[in-house]
């Protein structure tokens, strides 16, 4: 196996696309407790190219990518409950943009038949995530309105779809007037066009006055702000995502001027601690998905070879849902 070589995609120097290089380096090996998986599709997350600008922090030369989906292909030492042949996914784990990947054995869950191998790379990351968002991080019931930026997006039309799954009204927001419909499908009750509508103002008139309980911010810097005036009295800002750069530092006095307002920065990783809560966020998303309950949009597929172009894409807000890589 040691002699054997791979295709990846590895980033040595932080910066634009460009850095993103295709590279043949050896397979890695399982050690104990890990799962040696052969990757046949692979989600891109705007996290790829935090990881491959330098926002976040990594020793390089590394791999990019943390997700995706596959059949395992070799176990390490005192692995359980998987054999090689399984199908499976997972996310938080860096190096998928590859044909292999080593994974700690109880981050993969296993894939139900009734969903393949690009639905699951699609919603490993960004379906946990709106998970634990809607489940966790504020526990929506249908007392609750809440305001969702980046409707369309891969994250955004996910946690659409699981507010309304729990009986919370829906306010959206998006980037364009074609994105209205995507937000609309979703289930949706409102979509504002926030490039061209004060979105605090529109929030407040769809809310009597009053502002919703709680913003899920995927956007960052350009929306932080408003987000605070969009909300009512002790609600909830949950910034959870840099898209258009991440948000300046704030004094916690403006949390109690603006409203004796909750602010959280929670991250996928917080959320999904142990084999337990992975199994818990990834059981429900997958299921829902063979059940029909939940849909995923995959907006796009580009081979391995040209993932640089699918973090162009990505940035420059032409994409709608998902967008993945394939090995064929
Ligand atoms: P999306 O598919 O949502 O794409 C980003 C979208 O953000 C764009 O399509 C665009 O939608 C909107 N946007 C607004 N301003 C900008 C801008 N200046 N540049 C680019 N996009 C902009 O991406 P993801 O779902 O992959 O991720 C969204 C964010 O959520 C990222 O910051 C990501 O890191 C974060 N995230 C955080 C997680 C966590 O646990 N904390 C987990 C998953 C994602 P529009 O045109 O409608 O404005």
């Amino acid at each position: 196996m040691s002699n054997r070589t791979m295709k990846a995609m590895r980033v040595a120097e932080c910066g634009g696309p460009e850095k993103l290089l295709l590279d043949q380096i050896a397979i890695p090996q399982p050690a104990a407790g890990q799962v040696l998986v052969k990757i046949a599709a692979i989600g891109v997350n705007f996290i790829d190219i935090y990881f491959r600008s330098g926002l976040y922090k990594a020793d390089l030369p590394i791999t990019l990518g943390m997700e995706a989906s596959g059949v395992v292909e070799a176990i390490g030492e005192g692995v359980t409950g998987l054999v090689p042949g399984d199908r499976v996914a997972y996310s938080m784990q860096r190096g998928s943009y590859a044909e292999y990947a080593v994974v700690p054995a109880w981050q993969l869950v296993k894939v139900p038949l009734a969903v393949n191998f690009q639905q699951a790379a699609a919603v490993m990351l960004q379906g946990m995530t709106a998970h634990y968002l809607t489940h966790s991080t504020f526990p929506l019931t249908s007392e609750h309105t809440a305001l969702v930026h980046a409707a369309a997006g891969g994250t955004g039309q996910l946690v659409v779809q699981m507010a309304k799954m729990r009986g919370a009204t829906v306010i959206a927001t998006v980037g364009s007037a074609e994105k209205v419909a995507l937000a609309k499908a979703a289930g949706a009750d409102h979509v504002i066009l926030y490039n061209e509508q004060d979105f605090a103002v529109e929030s407040k008139a769809l809310t009597g006055g009053k502002g919703v309980h709680v913003v899920f911010d995927s956007v960052g810097a350009s929306t932080f702000m408003k987000g605070l005036d969009s909300l009512r009295p002790r609600g909830m800002m949950v910034t959870f995502g840099n898209a258009s750069g991440p948000v300046p530092a704030i004094e916690p006095l403006l949390l109690n001027t603006k409203g004796a307002l909750f602010l959280t920065r929670p991250t996928l990783f917080h959320y999904c601690q142990d084999q337990q809560e992975v199994n818990w966020r990834a059981g429900d998303v997958l299921g829902w998905i063979a059940d029909g309950k939940l849909k995923v949009h995959i907006g796009g597929t580009y081979k391995l070879a040209d993932a640089a172009q699918a973090h162009i894409d990505l940035a420059s807000r032409k994409t709608t849902g998902k967008l993945l890589l394939t090995l064929d």
